[in-house]
């Protein structure tokens, strides 16, 4: 299927999920990870109507942005090394992938130099993976209250990749720890943070990700294919 196909699919399934959670289709934003996809299928999904592309590693996100002409609006959700963050700065409108104080303080310091703070999440590693990004739940709280202090960032809410399941239901405890978190925060009235966005759900799971109150959905496979690495 093409790639406009796929798009339509993947709107029509993040509609139904919404009418089914008896949420507005509006409060879901479709993010297109176009890691390892060459620039020409970012342009293909743009004139296909698709904005907002993620990527997951600097060098290649440099590499694209450059090329790519459609007016897209791009995220990065890729593991960030602190001095890597300054080729990111000002081209990328949020960072999903914050999981660290010293991280959160590199983009603060970066984004300083520019007119508008950065827009970040904070990632959580929900099921406690050692192979995983992220802070633990535990840790979050005190993530956020050190972060929501940085001049040159704005919390906007969280991200998660919950562990893989065969069944996606089998995920679904994890996206409502997620949304239950952001509660949490959002009630302990902490500067420079709100939890407008919660970035959960992937290609094979993104459906029940709404259905818990996903507001960014991040979708690769089910848009460009198979990744071949
Ligand atoms: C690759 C990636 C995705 C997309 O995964 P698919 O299964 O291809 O939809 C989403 N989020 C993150 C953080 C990723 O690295």
């Amino acid at each position: 299927m093409s790639i406009a196909a796929n798009l339509q699919l993947i709107h029509q399934r993040i509609d139904a999920a919404c009418r089914r959670a008896g949420r507005d289709p509006k409060s879901v934003r479709l993010l297109a990870v176009s890691k390892t996809k060459p620039a020409a299928m970012i342009e293909e999904a743009a004139r296909a109507g698709q904005f907002l592309f993620g990527e997951n590693y600097v060098q290649e996100f440099c590499a694209k942005a450059e090329v790519v002409q459609a007016p897209v609006e791009w995220h990065f959700i890729g593991a960030l090394q602190s001095n890597k963050v300054k080729y990111l700065r000002g081209k990328v409108a949020l960072i999903h992938s914050v999981d660290r104080l010293s991280l959160a303080q590199e983009i603060s310091r970066q984004w300083q130099r520019l007119e508008k703070p950065a827009n970040i999440l904070l990632e959580v590693n929900l099921g406690a993976e050692a192979s995983k990004a992220g802070s633990d739940a535990a840790g979050l709280a005190e993530l956020a209250g050190q972060v929501s202090l940085l001049p040159g960032v704005r919390v906007r809410g969280l991200m998660a990749i919950p562990p893989w399941e065969a069944d996606p239901e089998q995920v679904r405890p994890y996206f409502r720890r997620l949304r239950q978190l952001a509660a949490e925060l959002a009630g302990q009235g902490l500067p420079n943070l709100e939890m407008a966005e919660l970035s959960m759900g992937m290609s094979h799971d993104f459906e029940v990700a709404i259905e818990e109150g996903a507001t960014l959905v991040r979708v690769g496979t089910a848009i460009f294919g198979e990744r071949q690495r």
